[in-house]
């Protein structure tokens, strides 16, 4: 069994990790925090020519970018016709639009080997919830959006997929080395300004700084607090299963139950948070043995899976009220980007490039302008519960 803590996709801490900042230094721009948002970042910095230094607290991927289901679901992190109902139906069809194009870029970014575009399932628990799949699949064909309708009610979106989400930061990463960007880990951010960011071991000058933070982010940009809020959430994942148990990546029971089934035969899956509030609610991320039972307790009884556990972590995310990512520029000169409700690993990375050609341009892209926050939001619609929420 793999130490506890550690997720499938493998340990970041024991891969191999930049050096710690040491020294001060200079660049057009400094990216804090490199999950697979911030990286995207320094990517699209890198692409317009701008010298990025990139530093991360922890190991690269050591956040939630490495520790996730690696679902990569299409849209916002409400169900479309809830999205529609909370944001505006233009506002949510244009923003699933923009996330499938994003599905599309990081599959011909990262390739095969790390991303599959098999699909994903929404599979309704009960019959209440099978009303709700319906709904969901109507407004999907309304719009024009990519769905199928299963056999007991499920909603097919063929054009999700599913990520190794540490391979994806690994390689973004090396990516990056190779054209230029210094990144550096185990080199916290202590004091955040737009044109400079000081660590323990130095201060990187910039011209601009892009904070992708996910869980966490109102410790990192305390004038959030109160706007942002940060969750455990817990996984596990078994020794491989000869038969196949699933095709695609599984959404159940509103989303706060999901899986999937890995090439090698392996099951991960997240399952129980709704019944564990009182305790992930700004917990620090280690799996617990009460919400490990009952994720267990949905694998064997829900998935029809006997094979033995092997590993066992937690990830923090963050959430916002209006269940839209946060985008901003909150002090002069530092763009955040995180709060992704559980859903970051598509929307994460587009938010994040228009994170950069903010920083960049001072533009405010399509994206941007989706993302800013509508004092009119419902909060009580249907939302996700599991990766997407
Ligand atoms: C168990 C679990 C399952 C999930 N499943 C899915 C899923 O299937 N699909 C999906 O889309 N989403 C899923 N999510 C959410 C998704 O993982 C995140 O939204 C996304 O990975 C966030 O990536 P990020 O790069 O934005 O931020 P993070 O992963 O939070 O990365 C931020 C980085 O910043 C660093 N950092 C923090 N503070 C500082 C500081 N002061 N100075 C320097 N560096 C700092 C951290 O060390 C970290 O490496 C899941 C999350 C969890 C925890």
């Amino acid at each position: 069994m793999a130490a506890a803590g550690t997720p499938i996709w493998g340990d970041p801490r024991a891969g191999e990790q930049s050096p710690a900042l040491d020294g001060d230094l200079q660049a057009d721009f400094c990216v804090v925090g490199l999950g697979g948002s911030g990286l995207a970042a320094v990517g699209a910095l890198l692409d317009a020519g701008a010298s990025v230094a990139g530093i991360d607290a922890g190991p690269v991927a050591g956040a939630a970018a490495g520790r996730n289901g690696g679902f990569l679901l299409a849209g916002g992190s409400r169900f479309h016709h809830a999205a529609v109902e909370a944001w505006g139906r233009e506002r949510a069809v244009e923003l699933y639009r923009l996330t499938l194009a994003e599905l599309d870029r990081l599959e011909a970014e990262l390739g095969p080997e790390i991303v599959r575009r098999v699909g994903s399932e929404r599979r309704p628990a009960t019959a209440e919830e099978a009303d709700d799949c319906r709904a969901q699949a109507d407004a999907l064909e309304r719009d024009g959006l990519p769905a199928e309708r299963l056999d007991g009610g499920s909603v097919l979106v063929p054009t999700d997929g599913a990520v190794d989400p540490y391979a994806r930061c690994r390689k973004l990463a090396a990516g990056a080395i190779r054209r230029g960007a210094r990144l550096f880990s185990g080199t916290p951010a202590l004091d955040i300004r737009g044109d400079e960011v000081r660590t323990p071991s130095g201060a990187v000058a910039c011209g601009a700084v892009i904070v992708a933070v996910d869980g966490g982010l109102e410790r990192v940009l305390p004038e959030l607090a109160g706007r942002v809020r940060s969750l455990r959430l817990q996984m596990l994942a078994t020794a491989p299963v000869e038969r196949t148990v699933e095709v695609w990546p599984v959404y159940y029971r509103w989303g706060y139950d999901y899986w999937q089934q890995l090439p090698d035969g392996r099951i991960a899956i997240g399952a129980a948070r709704d019944r564990h509030e009182a305790t992930e609610w700004g917990a620090a991320p280690e799996p617990t043995d009460a919400v490990q039972a009952d994720i267990e307790r949905v694998l064997r009884e829900e998935v029809g899976v006997d094979a033995p556990v092997t590993h066992r972590w937690a990830g923090e995310v963050a959430f916002t009220d209006d269940g839209l990512t946060l985008l901003e520029e909150v002090r002069s000169g530092v763009i955040a980007v995180g709060a992704h409700n559980g859903h970051g690993n598509v929307l994460g990375s587009a938010a994040a490039r228009a994170a950069a050609t903010k920083a960049l341009h001072n533009v405010e892209s399509a994206l941007w302008e989706l993302l800013q926050a509508q004092p009119e939001v419902e909060p009580e619609v249907f939302v996700r519960g599991g990766p997407g929420t």
